[in-house]
């Protein structure tokens, strides 16, 4: 049994870089007779642009992307993410925490691998009763290792590499880490094949299935488009919509990306015959083990 997703932030439209991960995503639940379900992740509603969700689902059409069952809506979701904040409470695993981003700053005295590690003061205080209180939950001395199917053997020390992380903004915004393992359990996820910019987010996702006893997905990631400055192609680096006059040359380009090798003579051929290439001869194993890749060096 092989249920897969593609989980896009609809923070704007589709770029080849989004489309990279929905292609792999796809071929290899394809590929493996599975399910493919969509997942908009519009939880972070500051960031969401208005219309991209229907822009997304208009250019994954285009593209001929057939999803199982209907989209999944972050936005719908919070009853299901507090349960889940309610059962890690329960079990004392998470704190509150009233800090301002200026205190951590000031207080923090190490570095992990996404900037300075909240030093845990709200853990040994009493909290500021005024204040907006976000959650956190405690790492102590966890230790997560996983073998990905592309990057191969990943291993992290949660507290000294991330620290205690926010499962609940001071906001009220429910954080991504939270959210992604609740669906992902909710949808039944048994593969998750995604960009590599997500490959030191596994860990915390991993250890939260285990703290809310969910099982713990096979994982793939695959490498992130990169522009010839090397940065991510993104909203911020102005990535350029994907078009959707040229489908199949598109698909052609993601496949090659991902290490396929696609004949040149498909490129005369209608995305359905793309697909159907796709889908036979998809192999996981010839993605490059690259956490970015320069878009013309594929
Ligand atoms: N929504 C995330 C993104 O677009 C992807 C989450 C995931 O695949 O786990 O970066
Ligand atoms: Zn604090």
């Amino acid at each position: 049994m092989y249920i897969g997703r593609f989980a896009p932030s609809p923070t704007g439209p589709l770029h080849f870089g989004s489309l990279v991960a929905a292609v792999a995503s796809y071929c290899d639940a394809r590929k493996n007779g599975g399910r493919w379900l969509l997942r908009m992740e519009d939880l972070d509603k500051p960031r969401t642009a208005k219309g991209a969700a229907e822009t997304i689902l208009r250019q994954l059409e285009a593209f001929a992307f057939e999803w199982d069952g209907p989209v999944l809506y972050q936005s719908m979701r919070d009853r299901f993410y507090n349960e889940a904040l309610e059962a890690l409470k329960a079990k004392q695993l998470i704190y509150p925490c009233t800090c301002t981003r200026k205190e951590i700053n000031d207080s923090s005295t190490s570095f992990g691998i996404e900037g300075v590690i909240y030093p845990g003061t709200c853990l040994q205080n009493p909290i500021k009763h005024d204040a907006a209180i976000a959650w956190r939950i405690r790492t102590d001395a966890v230790n997560i290792r996983f073998q990905d199917a592309v990057q191969g053997e990943v291993s992290q020390s949660l507290n000294t590499d991330i620290g205690d992380f926010i499962l609940k903004r001071a906001d009220g915004l429910f954080a991504y880490q939270l959210a992604v393992v609740v669906d992902d359990a909710a949808q039944g996820i048994t593969h998750i094949v995604r960009g590599a910019d997500l490959l030191d987010s596994t860990p915390r996702q991993i250890y939260l299935q285990q703290m809310l006893n969910f099982t713990t997905p096979c994982y793939a990631h695959v490498p992130v488009a990169c522009n010839n400055a090397g940065e991510k192609l993104s909203k911020q680096t102005l990535a350029s919509p994907l078009d959707i006059a040229n489908t199949s040359l598109h698909l052609i380009r993601a496949l090659d990306f991902l290490g396929q090798t696609p004949p040149a003579a498909l490129i005369h051929e209608d995305k359905s015959t793309v697909w159907q290439w796709a889908f036979s001869h998809w192999q996981l194993s010839k993605v490059p083990a690259l956490k970015t890749l320069k878009l013309d060096a594929a």
